[in-house]
């Protein structure tokens, strides 16, 4: 017996109060710690920043290299960071992309990261900073990376992570709209019926999210989510058949 409406089903209206039943189902299946490797808030950034548009897995093995290169000289854990925060603002770009290529776009990373280390040097001290509008000013960490940062490093959030797994799986939920989140890139899972909307507005979801969801779910629900997208919610193919949500999920194709 699934727990929504056929009203909410037909009208694509968002079901809010799924949240907390939702959380606690996936609570007892995933581990909503962050995936990625780092030792430091610095390593933290780095890796964020080379997670976009690449695996945790592949930035986790290039981390595995790039990090312990960056602190050749250092002679004590506690000046470790800041060695390593000096050593990539200082390293040729021609390295660091050797170093980072694998996590692809590397050119432009590699200028990120060292314009990032170079603004936490010169602004910031070398401490990587604990609010939304000074992580914004660090090169290559836009909004959601920023988000990640507050929530693992700071355990605050002033903002919820909406990355493509978030995006997809909240309009799947109904937890948000998918005909209030803009886009027009709709992907259908039967004829006529709405999966969702593949370009949906990240500002708009996220907006969403901030409304429904308690604050203090504002860092767990995304790794949660995260989770669930690459075990069963996956775009193309959703293994609804060992979902642990399917009871709860208004476009689950469980039978
Ligand atoms: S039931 Fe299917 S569509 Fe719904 S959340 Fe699970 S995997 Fe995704």
């Amino acid at each position: 017996m699934k727990s929504y409406c056929l009203y909410s089903i037909l009208s694509l209206a968002p079901m809010p109060g799924n949240v907390s039943l939702i959380v606690d189902k996936l609570r007892t299946k995933y581990d909503p710690t962050i995936a990625l490797h780092y030792t430091n808030p610095f390593e933290l950034v780095i890796a964020v920043s080379l997670s976009a548009q690449c695996t945790d897995k592949k930035v986790n093995e290039v981390t595995a290299l790039f990090f312990p290169a960056l602190a050749q000289r250092a002679d004590h854990t506690a000046h470790r960071e800041r060695l390593q925060i000096e050593t990539l603002a200082h390293m040729p770009l021609s390295e660091i992309e050797q170093h980072i290529r694998q996590t692809g776009f590397y050119r432009a990373k590699a200028r990120n990261l060292q314009r990032m280390a170079n603004t936490l040097l010169e602004q910031f001290n070398g401490i990587v900073p604990d609010r939304m509008k000074k992580l914004i000013m660090l090169s290559g960490v836009a909004r959601k990376s920023a988000n990640v940062i507050l929530g693992e490093l700071f355990h605050t959030s002033e903002g919820v992570v909406v990355d493509t797994h978030v995006k997809r799986i909240t309009q799947r939920l109904r937890l948000v709209s998918p005909s209030a989140m803009g886009g027009k890139q709709k992907v259908y899972y039967q004829p006529h019926k709405l999966d969702y909307v593949r370009d949906a507005s990240p500002e708009k979801i996220e907006k969403e999210l901030m409304r429904i969801l308690p604050h203090e779910l504002w860092n767990e629900f995304p790794h949660l989510l995260v989770k669930l997208g690459r075990d069963a919610c996956i775009a193309q193919r959703p293994r609804c058949d060992v979902c642990i949500l399917q009871s709860v999920c208004p476009v689950s194709r469980a039978v």
